[in-house]
């Protein structure tokens, strides 16, 4: 059967940037059970699913807008080294949560200039295009459990 909305599907999968870096990767690992049409995957990846079957293999490069979306500036911000109080040694690469008033949103250290540290809290590889290499392993409508439940079991 075709990939439509509603089924569940099996993929093995490769993700690689624009630099040929492997991001992620169901290599040695079950492959990845998602129901399609269901905000399981990003939104490019999804689309590119449709009409595949059993057996295909092919590869989707998903723009930033359809996978974790465009870097805004105004999620990075400097803030002074007095706010992480109790952090022994702040270093680049450090993950917090970050308490605001839309609740904790986890932000990352990408520069410390003396006593202003930036922090970012972009999705990691938002503003990133992406290339799956794409394997479909199995296809079967979705039980209607896995659908009340908007995912796949
Ligand atoms: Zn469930």
């Amino acid at each position: 059967m075709e990939i439509k909305s509603g089924c569940v599907v099996a993929m093995h999968y490769k993700l690689t940037n624009d630099e040929g870096q492997i991001l992620d990767s169901s290599e040695g690992r079950e492959p990845l059970k998602f129901l399609q049409g269901a905000g399981n995957i990003i939104p490019g990846l999804d689309k590119a699913m449709i009409g595949k079957k059993v057996g295909d293999a092919f590869e989707a490069v998903i723009e930033p807008e359809e996978a974790y979306g465009v870097r805004h500036e105004q999620m990075i911000q400097k803030v002074p080294k007095s706010a992480f109080q109790g952090v022994d040694e702040l270093q680049v690469g450090m993950s917090f949560q970050a308490e605001t008033e839309q609740g904790p949103v986890p932000v990352k250290i990408t520069e410390i200039v003396d006593e202003v540290v930036t922090v970012d809290a972009n999705h990691e590889l938002a503003g990133v295009r992406l290339t799956f290499q794409v394997s479909i392993e199995e296809v079967r409508e979705a039980t209607e459990e896995e659908k009340a439940h908007n995912h796949a079991h």
